[in-house]
């Protein structure tokens, strides 16, 4: 159950509790059948029905806040029928249709035809059908009452011999107490793989769904990463909010997606043979958003609409300080790599502060300006912004407070307050930090969240007794070799054209004259045909070679010609301050260790 539905649903059980009976409840629940044909996987069927429909019904596909698939482009052969005659169906907007009819039972069936992928490359979160299964439900399956989306439904799943579910209840029909609980739960179906475990009073499936060229994997290391993530995930924010939890995984795709019971998330036997690293800083991350995004979420974006919310300032929050909450889950639960959380900094201030985007623009603003289109061109990364920014604040409040309050405190009131329908707002993050900290922070957001400019980071690192060195080393492999300047990158939306992403107004492809977005036809005389191509050309270059790049920007074609040389990078380093105080090594102590905050305040 979504913990934002939780007051509506109150609000209904209280209601049902004044009718007589619960039959009108009954009478109004609206019934889907989802059904899957072996032996037409091209797509799938759905049944609706609608009972005390009015003459006018309108239906509706709702748009994810984040990743709007626009999938009402795949809703085929929409039809109706009440009392024995059919109705008619008007779209009346790209994602709305009206179903005018005699009223009373409406059933409503249509089909939703899956769009092709390329091999390798399907997000984890789009609905598909293989032979081995594939993934169905959400809202990219159903449609919902659009002017009442709180009527309860009921799901039956009607699935091809031998295949299993997992995501929703395991056996029979599935009831939810709106159209928002339904559309909020991927269901995985076909020849699946399923482990259990309890942790934190809840229960946990993980299901895989292999795929026919899958290669062998550790799979039990898999599950129990899983619940060593859950544990570490009830001591971080205090609660599961949940009872029960699906992890839903897929051989052969790329990437997750949060939702309140469940997550779906890419995991790749090939990869996963060779290493479990790639897949849990995804599983870490997505889960957090477990908390930090579906619980605790920005304000506009609850409820169902058929269109993506207005853009959101707090994206640097919901995103940038989930890795920041992702990457002291995978050392609490000690499935982190080697490195240390300074080395982790390092890392991530050294990007920062190579990119001069980050001078011009505020988190706020890049959050604003981010497109709800999945993979798109953003100004700046305001995932790597927001976590500079958490980190910043965590030192801050655990100065002011002597270490008893950090950004985790922050993250576990913020949830407690702020949770529900209503949703939070930056003005909100940062009243909880004043309090949290009890002292003014005003100035903290007014400057490094909301402003552009640069956050000064050296004042928050003197406050664990701390400086850093900043400089300039080549790019090299591991024979010392200059690094060829590959960075750029592309993305294809299913059946289009290959668009390049450039991020860094240095590298040899954009001062080339390549623009993002530009959709590139060949690449060092190979035909870009997709990204697989894309990208074994692109690794094939070495340094010192020129790669003739046709590309196509406004409708003409254009060639340039690519110098791939060497590159830099900035490298930081940290060193203690001089004069740094035993209080503040004891902060500092205690931050590097992973422990939360108020941890410290005992000793
Ligand atoms: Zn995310």
């Amino acid at each position: 159950m979504r913990m934002r539905d939780l007051g509506w649903m109150m609000a209904a059980v209280v209601a049902l509790a004044a009718l007589p009976g619960s039959s009108q409840a009954q009478g109004d629940t609206v019934r889907y059948t989802l059904r899957i044909d072996s032996l037409d996987l091209s797509g799938f069927e759905v049944e609706m029905r609608v009972p005390n429909a009015p003459p006018v019904l309108r239906l509706a596909m709702a748009a994810h806040p984040e990743y709007d698939e626009r999938f009402w482009r795949y809703l085929r052969d929409l039809r109706a029928e009440a009392g024995g005659a059919a109705g008619s169906v008007t779209r009346v907007d790209s994602a709305v249709w009206e179903v005018r009819s005699a009223g009373g039972e409406v059933a409503v069936r249509y089909r939703i035809v899956l769009p092709p992928y390329e091999r390798g490359f399907r997000p984890s979160w789009q609905p598909v059908l293989t032979a081995m299964g594939g993934l169905v439900g959400g809202l990219d399956s159903f449609l919902y009452v659009a002017d009442q989306p709180r009527r309860p439904t009921r799901l039956d799943l009607d699935l091809p011999d031998g295949w299993t579910r997992a995501g929703i209840p395991a056996e029979g029909p599935w009831s939810t107490a709106g159209a928002a609980e339904l559309m909020d739960a991927p269901i995985l179906v076909g020849r699946l793989r399923t482990w259990r475990f309890r942790s934190g009073g809840a229960s946990h499936t993980v299901a895989y769904l292999p795929s026919a060229d899958g290669v062998p994997f550790d799979t039990a290391a898999v599950v129990r990463a899983l619940e060593r993530l859950a544990g570490a995930a009830r001591e971080i924010f205090g609660s599961l909010p949940y009872s029960e939890y699906a992890f839903l995984l897929q051989d052969g795709t790329w990437g997750g997606l949060e939702h309140a019971s469940s997550v779906t998330l890419g995991a790749s036997s090939a990869e996963l043979a060779k290493g479990m690293e790639d897949f849990l800083d995804n599983a870490a991350h997505e889960y957090v958003h477990t908390w930090n995004l579906v619980r605790l979420r920005p304000a506009g974006w609850s409820g169902l609409r058929q269109r993506p919310p207005p853009p959101t300032g707090e994206r640097w929050w919901s995103e940038g300080v989930t890795i920041h909450f992702a990457d002291l889950l995978l050392r609490r639960a000690g499935l982190a790599p080697a490195n240390s959380r300074l080395d982790r900094l390092g890392r991530d201030l050294a990007e920062y502060l190579d990119n001069p985007g980050y001078r011009t623009i505020s988190p706020e603003q890049a959050s604003r300006a981010s497109g709800a289109s999945p993979g798109g061109p953003e100004p700046t990364d305001y995932y790597l912004h927001g976590r500079v920014v958490a980190t910043a604040l965590d030192f801050a409040l655990r100065e002011a407070t002597g270490g008893r309050r950090g950004v985790d405190e922050m993250m576990r009131r913020m949830i407690a307050r702020h949770s529900g329908p209503r949703g939070y707002t930056g003005a909100d993050l940062e009243r909880m930090a004043s309090e949290v900290c009890g002292c003014e922070m005003r100035p903290f957001f007014a400057r490094n969240v909301r402003a552009p400019g640069r956050l000064a980071f050296a004042p928050h690192l003197a406050r664990m007794g701390l400086r850093m060195r900043v400089r300039r080393d080549s790019v090299t492999d591991a024979r010392g070799t200059l690094a060829p300047d590959l960075r750029v990158w592309a993305r294809q939306a299913e059946g289009g054209p290959v668009r390049l992403i450039i991020t860094d107004p240095r590298s040899a492809w954009a001062r080339a004259g390549l623009r993002a977005d530009d959709e590139i036809v060949s690449l060092a005389g190979t035909p870009v045909d997709g990204m697989d191509s894309f990208r074994r050309t692109l690794r094939s270059l070495r340094t010192g070679q020129s790669a003739a790049v046709e590309y196509r920007r406004g409708g003409r074609t254009a060639r340039v010609t690519v110098a791939v040389g060497g590159y830099s990078r900035l490298r930081v380093t940290f060193h203690e301050l001089p004069g740094a105080t035993g209080m503040q090594r004891a902060r500092r102590a205690a931050w590097l260790a992973g422990e939360l905050s108020g941890a410290q305040a005992g000793r």
